[in-house]
């Protein structure tokens, strides 16, 4: 009967949905005209019910007649693929059908039948979804050939020019445990988070190359949360949401650089999670990048958020001291460069932010280098970082300390400038004074001038208290603290 139903389906819909979305399918059972078949996943039947009802009526109809009913046994979504299936039967949710199923002769078809669950799964089910079968603006979603599909992978990040150190172990050696056995092992998903220039990209990017080498039957696909967000807009507009699920329910490993872009994104969230469950279930790996660890994720649904946990998460720190040196010795061999050891040092000792800002200080000396016919030396090193150090005091003048200070205590720079002494506006009004002598080279006399005209004693006094209050008050510790973030870079 089953085999019968599909060729009616198969005569309606396009080889790529016909196999992503029906040759998965289990005839299990067929008892008083209801036939039971066996989907994959929860996702997998809501994603029959929205977009293929119509197709599995018409077959059912012509196999069983009127009488004929459909009912799914899910293979429950416990969040372990290696738990024993668990099976579910929900009738089929009349509700999900068109309008203008109501008019045809299978619209008998489970009529009434809406079960409390199948009402839950239709609600959920109600996704963004438009229908489908329309123009498609994912040509790689229609090629079947497989060899055909582009992993957007930059074969320049490896492992091989991934620096070790303590600031990225677990990461590292997590994410090499991920490459060399994709979806086998419990860090599904593998999460990877740390700040800016980090290394994050690179080693989710080396996960990929390194899977794509050894198995090139894999299907790795590396794409930013950004640039998921903008295609399923683009198939929303262009009513092609099923062609761009297709396309993800083909990869064998989903790598999302910077999920921390789907905050506050619904639909495009409520889209992932589907692929997500999918793919988890089928035992594809997925890799994720995110600048902040996902407890601080706001505007990510607690249901996606939940999923992350089932994997690993790994966060990279800053490169200390020596992890730097090896990251510009590395740098300078790739690069065929000769820079002397004293200049590494005073590099690696200088730049302590970030690995990107660290290649960017070399670019720029090698630029230097071959535009003046000289060779880097430490004065040079010297006067490229004197460079960047200017543009971070530039901005961190008196205005910007009084703003900064004044937005920070919510009370306004003229209140920090007034004659008022009420408590808060005092300690404000220290605090600034204390970073405009740490981070400015005006005289203490310049400075009291420029805080509503008191003299220098009370600039002296205002420092001392602030240092006095450091060492005794661990809370006013750390309120300045994050202030000096902002004057620090
Ligand atoms: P993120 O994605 O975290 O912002 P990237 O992966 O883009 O950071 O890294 C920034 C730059 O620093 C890249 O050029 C990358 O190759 C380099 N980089 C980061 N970490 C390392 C490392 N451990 N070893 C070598 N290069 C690194
Ligand atoms: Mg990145």
């Amino acid at each position: 009967v089953w085999a019968n139903c599909l060729r009616v389906i198969r005569s309606s819909i396009g080889e790529q949905s016909f196999r992503t979305w029906f040759e998965p399918i289990v005839p299990v059972a067929l008892h008083d005209n209801v036939l039971v078949i066996q989907v994959p996943s929860q996702f997998f039947y809501e994603w029959l019910e929205e977009h293929y009802v119509e197709e599995l009526k018409r077959g059912i109809y012509q196999e069983l007649g009127p009488e004929g009913r459909l009912e799914y046994s899910i293979v429950v979504d416990q969040g372990n693929s290696q738990n024993k299936p668990r099976t579910v039967n929900i009738p089929t949710a009349r509700k999900m059908a068109a309008p203008s199923a109501a008019s045809t002769p299978a619209a008998s078809l489970a009529a009434g039948a809406l079960t409390a669950s199948a009402r839950n799964v239709a609600a959920a089910a109600a996704a963004p979804v438009a229908p489908a079968q329309l123009r498609n603006p994912f040509e790689a979603s229609k090629v079947i050939d497989r060899n055909y599909l582009q992993s957007q992978l930059n074969n320049s990040y490896s492992f091989e020019n991934y620096i070790e150190g303590d600031c990225n172990r677990l990461a590292r050696s997590a994410g090499l445990a991920v490459a060399n056995k994709p979806g086998t092992t419990s860090f599904n998903p593998l999460m990877i988070y740390g700040g800016v220039g980090l290394g994050k990209t690179h080693l989710v990017q080396a996960i990929g190359n390194h899977i794509k080498a050894s198995n090139t039957d894999k299907f790795v696909l590396y794409v930013s949360a950004e640039k998921f967000t903008n295609q399923f807009i683009e198939s929303l507009r262009a009513n092609a949401v099923q062609d761009f699920a297709n396309f993800y329910l083909l990869v064998d490993i989903l790598i999302l650089d910077d999920v921390q872009f789907l905050s506050g994104k619904d639909k495009t969230q409520e889209m992932f999670f589907h692929i997500f469950n999918h793919l988890h279930q089928a035992g594809k790996q997925i890799v994720m990048t995110s600048d902040r660890p996902p407890r601080d994720l706001v505007g990510l649904e607690d249901r996606l958020l939940s999923r992350f946990k089932w994997g690993l998460t790994a966060d990279l720190q800053s490169p200390d001291f020596e992890t730097r040196m090896a990251i510009i010795q590395n740098k300078m061999q790739q690069d065929g460069i000769d820079i002397p050891p004293q200049v590494v040092e005073y590099l690696a000792y200088s730049v302590d932010t970030n690995v990107r800002e660290l290649e960017g200080v070399l670019i720029s000396l090698i630029a230097q280098s071959s535009l003046n016919r000289r060779e880097i030396d430490l004065e040079m090193a010297k006067q490229a970082l004197r460079h960047i150090i200017e543009d971070v005091e530039a901005e961190v003048n008196l205005d910007f300390i009084q703003k900064t200070v004044a937005e920070f205590f919510s009370i306004s720079v003229d209140l920090l400038k007034a004659k008022t002494r009420k408590k808060e506006v005092v300690t404000a009004r220290q605090v600034a004074m204390y970073f405009a002598k740490e981070h400015t080279n005006h005289s203490l006399k310049s400075i009291g001038y420029h805080f509503g005209g008191r003299d220098h004693s009370t600039v002296i006094h205002s420092v001392q208290t602030v240092s006095d209050l450091i060492d005794s008050d661990k809370q006013f510790r750390s309120q300045v603290q994050e202030l000096r973030k902002k004057f620090t870079k």
